[in-house]
């Protein structure tokens, strides 16, 4: 399945990779992560989730994924697959358990991130999503700097506090000269889990995109669905929940030109 080279690196395929960062923690950076990798999955493509928020992985939770599905063969990790057949690496499939903290200085993260990308054996695979860490200090610019990434999507909220943090990330994706394919606004609605009536809950909507020149690629509702995730997985053949990773699917599909 998977070639070696003489230097026993694993040789990867990748045909697209996609940043996802926020300005701020909380915001729904990593289950923004999980919906477009679902929704390419789903879409047919190959995927993996490179997690490289070292020191608050949460894709192993989204995924109910427990310690130990990371191997080691030779000089490489091989990902674990999930039931969705989603590759995924975490500093958290690595760890005891999951609540042990990582209390690393900047340059060890800097280093994990770095072997999470050149000593995976991802394979061939059409996306790799990379769930990065929020902000824009030194990891997320390691990613920026060892990660060839074809495009960034910054996940955000309609919060004025947000979407001032926001316009942070977009100018420091400028300034490492990486395109930013858009904003997914998570949180941007609720759906009434009684009725299943949307509501505008957010009554001084900020458009951070507009004020960036950067278009909003996806609106995500706040529901109850997507808060159950990682309990409870995500319900496909639920109406709304099909119809939002629709939106991401064809948006991603259309900037990524796949
Ligand atoms: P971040 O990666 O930005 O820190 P998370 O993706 O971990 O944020 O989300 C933070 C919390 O908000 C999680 O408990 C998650 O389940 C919840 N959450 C995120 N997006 C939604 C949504 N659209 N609807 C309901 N709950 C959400």
């Amino acid at each position: 399945m998977m070639e070696k080279n003489t230097l026993d690196k694993p040789v990867n395929k990748i045909r697209k990779i996609i940043g996802v960062m926020s300005g701020k923690g909380g915001v729904g950076k990593s289950t923004v992560s999980y919906l477009i990798a679902s929704a390419l999955k789903l879409k047919g493509y190959t995927v993996g989730i490179l997690d490289s928020d070292i020191t608050g992985p949460s894709i192993p939770r989204l995924f109910n994924l427990k310690k130990g599905g990371i191997q080691a063969e030779g000089n490489y990790l091989i990902p674990f697959e999930t039931q969705q057949g989603i590759k995924v690496v975490s500093m958290n499939l690595l760890l005891e358990n999951d609540e042990q903290p990582v209390i690393w200085r900047g340059p060890l993260l800097s280093k994990a991130v770095q072997q999470f990308w050149e000593d995976v054996a991802w394979g061939e695979l059409d996306f790799l999503i990379v769930d990065m860490p929020p902000g824009t200090a030194d990891v997320a610019l390691t990613v920026m700097q060892a990660i060839p990434i074809n495009g960034l999507i910054v996940a955000t909220t309609p919060h004025e506090m947000v979407a001032m943090i926001v316009s942070k990330s977009i100018n420091m994706a400028k300034a490492m000269k990486i395109p930013v394919w858009g904003l997914i606004e998570n949180m941007s609605y609720l759906i009434c889990p009684e009725c299943g009536k949307k509501i505008d809950f957010f009554e001084n909507t900020v458009n951070s995109g507009s004020k960036n020149g950067v278009e909003i690629l996806a609106k995500i509702p706040m529901m109850r669905e997507i808060s159950a995730i990682s309990t409870k997985g995500l319900p496909v053949q639920n109406e709304k929940v099909a119809a939002i990773l629709e939106e991401i699917a064809e948006a991603v599909l259309k900037k990524s030109a796949l």
